[in-house]
């Protein structure tokens, strides 16, 4: 069991986590990056990434992380896997983190890239055809689904915003629901309803997801939530969309968040209630949610952590220099 001590700890390893890690090992901030349970974020479950700027051609998500791991250890950044499992902000900074493997951290300013997850249904197929026909992420993967027939399964503003999102690619666009009502925004519903590329089964919940002869998904068996009877339902793409989960179970009690668990920050900025500690990414992010979107935030935090570290070392002199 080890203690490590840095100017600046960063908890998750996603585009967020390895963002910050490259703007403060450029600071010459010696930051620590405490990986996670899964190394690489979100992004090394999916496969082809075309939208992350910078790659003309697509390039593919654990690649991109790894790059990126590359690219922060190669500045400077220290990269250590374990997970942590409780942190102390009470006494304020240095604040001091305890990992599984038993390390404890100390860290003169924190920054939270814990990331989010997306909800599965659980259902049997879903995993196994995850990148071949199954995604949770239309703005990630409808692309690849242009002039197909693509089903959404959920009912609330994610279900609904990309349902409309993949109308601009294919004309056959399902929402599928377990309920008769939507917990969408009735602004959303009026443009669902109003758009004829879209077609809402009500009450009908997905049992699972098969595949045809090429390994790749044909068709979901439905199930009438309300009768009972079965379907079936052939599409080429499934994007699930009933919600997401912040990594944040960590924090509870000691960060404000929001009703759904996001860390909540001040407005614009990474900013959490606790001076010296930062968030960034999907972990602060139910809206955006896009690999671009987390680096730079995680891009803010460093920089707003550097500021934070050079104003405390300025009052200490200051108050050195009253003695
Ligand atoms: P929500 O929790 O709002 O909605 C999840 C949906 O999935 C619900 O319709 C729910 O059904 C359904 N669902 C949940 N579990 C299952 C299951 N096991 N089987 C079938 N269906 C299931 O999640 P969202 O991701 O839509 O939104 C999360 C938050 O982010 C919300 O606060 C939302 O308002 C916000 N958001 C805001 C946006 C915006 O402002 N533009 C865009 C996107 C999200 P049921 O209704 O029956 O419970």
């Amino acid at each position: 069991m080890a203690t490590h001590t840095t100017k600046m700890l960063i908890i998750g390893s996603g585009p967020a986590g390895y963002s910050a890690a490259i703007y403060a090992a450029r600071a010459m901030l010696e930051p620590i990056v405490v990986q996670g349970l899964q190394p690489g974020g979100q992004l090394t479950i999916t496969t082809d990434v075309e939208n992350y700027p910078g790659f003309r051609d697509v390039v593919q998500g654990p690649w991109l992380m790894e790059e990126m791991r590359s690219q922060a250890e190669h500045v400077g950044t220290r990269m250590i896997w374990d997970t942590i499992v409780s942190v102390d902000l009470e006494s304020g900074s240095p604040f001091r983190a305890l990992g599984d493997s038993g390390d404890e951290y100390i860290a003169d300013c924190l920054v939270i890239c814990t990331g989010a997850q997306a909800k599965w249904l659980g259902a049997p197929g879903e995993m196994a055809l995850g990148g071949k026909g199954v995604s949770a992420c239309a703005t990630c993967d409808g692309f690849f689904y242009r002039g197909k027939r693509v089903a959404v399964i959920g009912g609330g503003n994610t279900a609904v915003e990309e349902a409309l999102y993949l109308t601009n690619h294919s004309d056959n666009v399902t929402l599928i629901h377990r309920r008769d009502s939507l917990r969408a925004e009735k602004i959303l519903q009026e443009r669902l309803f109003a758009n004829p590329k879209i077609t809402v089964l009500w009450n009908k919940g997905v049992g699972s997801f098969e595949a045809g002869e090429n390994g790749m998904l044909h068709h979901l068996a439905l199930t009438d939530t309300v009768t009972g009877e079965a379907s079936t339902l052939e599409v080429d793409g499934a994007f699930v969309a009933i919600g997401h989960a912040p990594a944040t179970e960590l924090f509870k009690g000691k960060l404000p968040m929001d009703e759904s668990g996001y860390l909540l920050t001040e407005p614009g900025t990474p900013k959490t209630a606790i001076p010296g500690v930062f968030a960034a990414g999907d972990v602060t992010d139910h809206v955006y949610r896009q690999a671009v979107t987390a680096a730079g935030m995680g891009c803010m935090a460093a920089l707003d952590g550097e500021r934070y570290l050079a104003a405390r070392a300025h009052a200490v002199q200051e108050a050195e220099a009253a003695e």
